[in-house]
């Protein structure tokens, strides 16, 4: 059914049509969420689930947070709420958050935006009886549908259609938009790498020419959108098609683009390869990064042999170095950013699916660790040369040796060892550095099948030393 918007009471902004579809999407919407739609439209305000969830909803995914927007104003909603556990962080943008059986369901009043006069943050937000209006200052038509707790779907911007066709396109004018938040050209990067979809062309073009202004966006709202763009599923075109933008948020990007590898093992430059490298690992935060960083110490490391072939002796530790500079200056938490730049500096680190290296490499760093330097190398040989191939099957090999030892609880670490430091102290060792040393040994003696993980072995072992009068143990 296509209305004029104001055909139904609702002021139309300019010419705009509106599209209305009666749907069953209202059934996936869950409890707590559809709980605050009926209070609010029970006590006669409007109620509508917005933005992302109904993209989804549309999209046939599952939504992952559900937001509301109502005529109701903050206070009148804390009234209507007054039973529940409500937080008012964001009441002065109009935003109260419902606690319902534990889940927060956040509702925001309809809002209109003044000017951005610092391509950040609107001068002002003003609250408006008009859901049209509140709709129109949203960033891509996609993100404008609502959706009632009836089922009844609202489309005042072509939203609908651009689903159809797989399109982000912003709303209204594109050059305007980014200019008033340029945060926009992530989110939308964001999108199309998450969703699969095209940047319209228009879109396109305006989010380029306005890229520069993400310098004067807070490194922290860029980080957010620019890790769940990396983890999307259709990452690789984005970070082909606008590689111009990525070197604006990470300029250390630029010396890997075109830069020959000269060297038989590497068919694509440095930036085409890291590409591939990205795509190739699981969507996962750590991996995605590390990937997007393992080589880019190599442009400094880079060295020609007499041969005239290229290598990067030492672009691991380089590397590492500049990832855990890039990652503070994006604000990245300090997990994320130890974990990325320990997979960085070892990811030249040879490993082979037999046992005792295996075990080795799971006590150096950790089973968490070793997976990910596993799909990383497998990746890093994919995106190689056809002479890079044969190290792919030894690689797999070792993945399923690794999680072979694990299953088995085998001991590859001092904590899984049968005995510990008080059995040591009990049979007579002085407490010091020396017991650690000797609990390493002890593991390496495991780890090579020369004594068993068992404590009346382990302890035999240890006492028989120090009766031959090993000094390891006095
Ligand atoms: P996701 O499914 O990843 O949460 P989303 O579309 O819900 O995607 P949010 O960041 O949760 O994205 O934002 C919720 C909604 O708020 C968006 O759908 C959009 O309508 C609006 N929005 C968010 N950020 C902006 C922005 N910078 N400019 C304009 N509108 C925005
Ligand atoms: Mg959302």
């Amino acid at each position: 059914m296509r209305l004029p918007g104001s055909s139904i009471g609702i002021p139309a902004c300019d010419e705009s049509v509106m599209i209305e579809k009666r749907t069953q999407y209202h059934l996936q919407i869950p409890d707590p969420v559809l709980n605050c739609m009926e209070v609010l439209s029970t006590s006669g305000c409007e109620a509508w689930l917005v933005g992302g969830s109904v993209r989804d909803l549309c999209m046939g995914r599952t939504p992952t947070d559900y937001d509301l927007t109502t005529n109701a104003k903050p206070e009148a909603m804390l009234a209507l709420f007054s039973a529940r556990k409500t937080l008012d962080a964001g009441i002065k943008h109009g935003t109260v958050t419902v606690i319902v059986d534990g889940r927060p369901v956040e509702i925001t009043t309809y809002r209109t935006e003044g000017a951005y006069s610092d391509g950040r943050r609107p001068d002002y937000v003003e609250f408006t009886p008009s859901l049209e209006k509140d709709l129109v200052r949203r960033d891509f038509t996609i993100n404008t549908l609502v959706l009632n707790e009836k089922g009844i779907l609202r489309d005042y911007t072509g939203g609908l259609e651009d689903i159809r066709k797989n399109l982000i396109r912003c709303v209204g004018d594109a050059s305007d938009r980014f200019r008033e938040d340029a945060l926009r050209v992530i989110r939308a990067l964001r999108f199309a790498s998450v969703l699969g979809f095209t940047i319209e062309p228009e879109t396109s073009a305006a989010l380029s020419a306005q890229a520069p202004l993400l310098r004067h966006i807070a490194a922290e709202r860029i980080w957010t959108e620019f890790t769940g763009l990396l983890c999307g599923g259709f990452v690789r075109p984005i970070l082909e098609d606008y590689a111009d933008i990525f070197a604006i948020i990470i300029p250390e990007l630029l010396a890997m683009r075109n830069f020959d590898q000269r060297n038989p093992y590497h068919k694509y430059d440095v930036w085409a390869h890291t590409i591939r490298v990205v795509e190739g690992v699981p969507p996962e935060k750590v991996i995605r990064l590390a990937a997007l960083l393992h080589d880019a110490g190599k442009p400094k490391t880079f060295t020609l042999d007499d041969e005239g072939i290229g290598h990067f002796y030492g672009h691991d530790a380089e590397g590492a170095r500049m990832a855990s500079e890039i990652l503070l200056r994006m604000k990245c938490d300090t997990r994320t950013r130890t974990s990325v730049e320990e997979l960085i500096r070892i990811h030249c680190v040879p490993i082979s699916p037999d046992e005792k290296t295996v075990k080795r490499r799971l006590n150096q760093y950790g089973a968490e660790t070793i997976h990910r330097l596993i799909d990383l190398k497998i990746a890093d040989a994919k995106a190689q040369s056809e002479l890079s191939a044969d190290r792919i099957a030894p690689l797999l090999e070792t993945r399923e040796a690794v999680r072979d030892c694990v299953a088995r609880a085998d001991c590859f670490s001092i904590r899984s060892l049968a005995i510990d430091g008080a059995d040591l102290i009990q049979i007579g060792m002085k407490e010091g550095p020396e017991i650690g040393k000797l609990l390493e040994d002890l593991l390496q003696k495991v780890i090579c099948g020369e004594v068993k993980n068992d404590r009346t072995a382990l302890l035999g072992y240890v006492i028989s030393e120090k009766e031959v009068g090993s000094d390891t143990i006095v």
